[in-house]
């Protein structure tokens, strides 16, 4: 059985659980699934973490799992194998064979340390072998401290150390040759350097005996060393996450934890080797935020794809249920504005059944009409047909469902009762069919009919053309606006008296 859930969660470290809290909180079905070995688990007390000072690093974790329970978070103990792209979804498949999907993931493994090979050293890990003087060197400062060199970087460490202890001795053959201005460095504040390579460590009655491959022993307290991060990725390598070049080849995210891939997030050591606990729960927190904006906007992408459907399925029914809805005429100031271009390629958004694209056509344009109601479009082809015009009538939602650009981009009366009828974002994908030095010509009703004393409530939106330009917020470097006014037509009230209505009239013209 495949369970699915808005995010899984792959890590319960400090990571993963900062971002449950943030998803759960969100109302968000999420699921962590944990492999229970979060890094710090050798050590029994964790500093450095402003509220929690020496507590059981298991204790933090287990009161994160009760608070994100409490918001309706659920856990699975096991470890992820693989993730299989989906499109709208992860599949998320466990060791255990047991099968998930998420519409996003967020990893937060966290990192493995590969420790020094010296023997003895492995088993005092987390207790007196230290990776971190902010997380423990207080604790054992004025002791005999020794720092254990991985790399050159580790001089720096071993300056830190200095600053706990007036012993320090600093054994130094994995970082040879030796900086000489860090030698210098460090000697002149009385750090020991011992460069002959450590052949062991042991636990001695009172802290720990270092001995070296030359034989030399030193007494320690503790013994400060960074262990190699070591990504497991294995289970996310069909993804070729980016990485960044930092040690261990973390993977690289923004601020919001989004990895390369859209539906791939990640935070805490698998995107930064070096982040201590806070830091970890920094970002994690950032990461959940960061899924839960991004299924906000899919969401909200959703739903106005599916309000549009359903728009245009009530423009269908409309059309349909009439034999004929419109008189076939050109709208006369349409074919006004119209005769003064050069005939040349047009796209008729909206083009109902057919009026004002066949007139093009019959002046002269190469046309392409586009509108949401197939019965449209049938009954256009076949008025095209009967004129004795090519015109290319498609089913479409405005002009972003056409392709290339146009000479002329026509919008006659694109108005609908609905009242979040997205009007200006059609015409600006109206624009953006327009070649350069082609027009963008919307025709629209720019008040209601005078013989309506009082329009009702969620009648069209009419607004003067000028208006319309203004929301419209086209660059005006680009764009010069050759008509922007509003024009009378004469009409027929339906009390059978001569009226007319206002029509707006805005001509762009598009200049690169
Ligand atoms: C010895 C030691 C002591 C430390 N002490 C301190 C301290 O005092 N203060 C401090 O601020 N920081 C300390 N740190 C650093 C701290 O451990 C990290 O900052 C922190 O653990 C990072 O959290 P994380 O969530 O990224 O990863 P982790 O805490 O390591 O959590 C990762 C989780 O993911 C799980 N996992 C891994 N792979 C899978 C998989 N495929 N499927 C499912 N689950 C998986 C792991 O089992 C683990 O539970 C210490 C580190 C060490 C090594």
């Amino acid at each position: 059985m495949t369970n699915e859930w808005d995010a899984v969660i792959i890590g319960g470290g400090i990571a993963g659980l900062s971002a449950a809290q943030m998803l759960g909180r969100s109302r968000r079905r999420t699921l962590v699934i944990d492999a229970g070995e979060p890094r710090n688990r050798f050590a029994a007390h964790m500093h450095g973490v402003l509220g929690h000072d020496g507590k059981d690093p298991a204790e933090l974790l287990e009161v994160g799992r009760a608070e994100a329970r409490g918001y309706g978070v659920e856990f699975a103990a096991g470890s992820v194998a693989e993730l299989v792209d989906e499109g709208p979804r992860i599949r998320v498949v466990r060791a255990d064979g047991a099968v998930d999907t998420a519409r996003a993931v967020i990893i937060t493994t966290g990192v493995r340390d590969d420790l020094p090979d010296v023997p003895g050293l492995a088993e005092e890990w987390g207790r007196t072998v230290l990776h971190c003087p902010y997380c423990h060197g207080w604790e054992v400062a004025d002791t005999r401290l020794a720092v254990l060199a991985t790399s050159p970087m580790s001089l720096h460490q071993a300056d830190l150390v200095r600053q706990l202890s007036d012993d320090v001795t600093v054994f130094t053959a994995a970082a040879e040759p030796l900086d000489e201005e860090a030698a210098v460095r460090l000697a002149a504040r009385g750090v020991r350097i011992e460069r002959a390579p450590v052949a062991q460590v042991r636990r001695a009655e009172s802290g720990l005996v270092v001995t070296t491959n030359g034989g030399a022993e030193y007494g320690v307290d503790a013994i400060f060393t960074g262990g190699a991060p070591e990504l497991d990725l294995a289970f996310a390598a069909s993804f070729e996450l980016a990485r960044t070049e930092a040690p261990g080849d973390p993977l690289a995210v923004d601020m919001l934890g989004r990895t390369s891939h859209p539906r791939i997030f990640a935070a805490g050591n698998v995107t930064a080797p070096f982040a201590n606990v806070p830091v970890a729960m920094g970002a994690g927190s950032m990461a959940g935020a960061g899924v839960n904006a991004a299924l906000v906007a899919q969401d909200a992408d959703a739903a106005v794809a599916a309000r549009a459907a359903e728009r245009n399925a009530a423009w269908e029914e409309r059309y349909a249920a009439e034999d004929r809805f419109w008189t076939g005429r050109v709208n006369a100031t349409v074919a006004d504005v119209v005769r003064a271009l050069p005939p040349g390629t047009a796209l008729d958004v909206g083009a109902g059944e057919g009026g004002d694209a066949v007139w093009l056509a019959g002046n002269g344009w190469r046309v392409q009409g586009v509108d949401v109601s197939a019965t449209a479009v049938r009954r256009a082809s076949v008025f095209a047909q009967e004129r004795g015009v090519d015109v290319d009538f498609r089913v479409g939602d405005g002009a972003a469902s056409v392709d290339g650009t146009f000479d002329l981009v026509l919008t006659t009366f694109l108005h609908s009762w609905e009242p979040d009828f997205p009007r200006i974002r059609l015409l600006r994908e109206a624009a953006s069919r327009v070649a350069p030095g082609g027009h963008l010509l919307a025709v629209s009703h720019a008040a209601p009919p005078p013989w309506v004393s009082e329009m009702p409530a969620h009648a069209p939106v009419m607004r003067a053309p000028d208006e319309e330009l203004a929301l419209l917020g086209l660059d005006p470097q680009v764009w010069h606006p050759a008509l922007v006014e509003t024009r009378a037509r004469e009409v027929t009230a339906p009390d059978g008296t001569a009226a007319h209505l206002d029509d707006g009239v805005l001509l762009l013209r598009r200049l690169e």
